[in-house]
């Protein structure tokens, strides 16, 4: 059975005094997991600390890192490598949020270094695509989610390509109070599953959990996530608020 996943992406949000109290509400909220459900935070980077100390021995709870770079050590500097986050204890990494691919140019085949980066010291990555809202109105979504796949994934065995968590989430429905109805979620969700059915497999590609990103709430977050071919969310904006995020994960399926 794949994993029903909540993952927070705080951004670069929050002072230390807020983080520090968001993680107690959270603690204190004791969210129900069941033994195929995951809660992931992606903090800023300085907070995992904090946030691995907090939610520590909370079961199916884990601290995720919300970029890395490539190489795994050297003259980078202002740089955090996947090995110095997984000697801390994170073993999830988000790779190629569109606003690291819009913001810092991420290209899709510096993303595929990074994925490998991170599968060779046996984390997760959490690989996010999605389309802007041109393509969307252009109606040629599943094209441009399929070639960043392909350019950044599809090297991958399929040994490999079930350890990856995918991210779904439309660049015009991030931040913006827009989401993609539950059906357009679905139909983009299932189509992705294809892709990997195509190239890997059905047995395969039914292991691969499909997150959807973009303006989830604790209102919608249930009949999103009630999708077939949604396993779950990545969650901005409600994930720093302790209630909305706690409602957030016990909407999952
Ligand atoms: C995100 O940043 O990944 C995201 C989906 O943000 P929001 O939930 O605020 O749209």
């Amino acid at each position: 059975m794949r994993k029903q996943i909540a993952a927070a992406n705080w951004k670069m949000n929050l002072s230390l005094a807020q983080a520090e109290t968001l993680l107690n509400e959270l603690v204190d909220s004791s969210p129900t997991l069941g033994a195929h459900q995951e809660a992931i935070f992606a903090v800023p980077a300085i907070y995992i600390p904090l946030a691995l100390a907090k939610l520590a021995n909370k079961a199916n709870v884990f601290v995720a890192a919300q970029n890395c770079h490539q190489k795994e050590a050297g003259a980078y500097t202002g740089e955090v490598s996947a090995s110095m986050l997984q000697s801390m204890g994170v073993k999830h990494i988000i790779v190629g949020h569109s606003e690291r691919r819009e913001y810092f140019t991420e290209s899709d085949a510096l993303l595929a270094e990074k994925v490998n980066a991170i599968l060779a010291i046996h984390s997760t990555p959490i690989f996010c695509c999605g389309e802007p809202l041109a393509i969307r109105e252009a109606e040629t979504q599943n094209a441009f989610v399929e070639a960043q796949l392909k350019n950044s994934l599809f090297h991958l065995s399929a040994e490999d390509i079930i350890k990856v968590v995918i991210a779904y989430e439309p660049i015009w429905a991030i931040g913006t109070g827009k989401t993609a109805s539950s059906a357009q979620a679905q139909d983009i969700h299932a189509y992705i599953r294809s892709c990997f059915a195509s190239k890997y497999g059905e047995v395969v590609a039914n292991e691969i959990s499909i997150l959807y990103g973009g303006s989830v709430k604790a209102s919608n977050a249930k009949e999103i996530f009630s999708q077939p071919d949604v396993d779950g969310g990545l969650v901005g904006g409600a994930s720093l608020v302790a209630t909305e995020f706690t409602a957030i994960i016990n909407a999952l399926s």
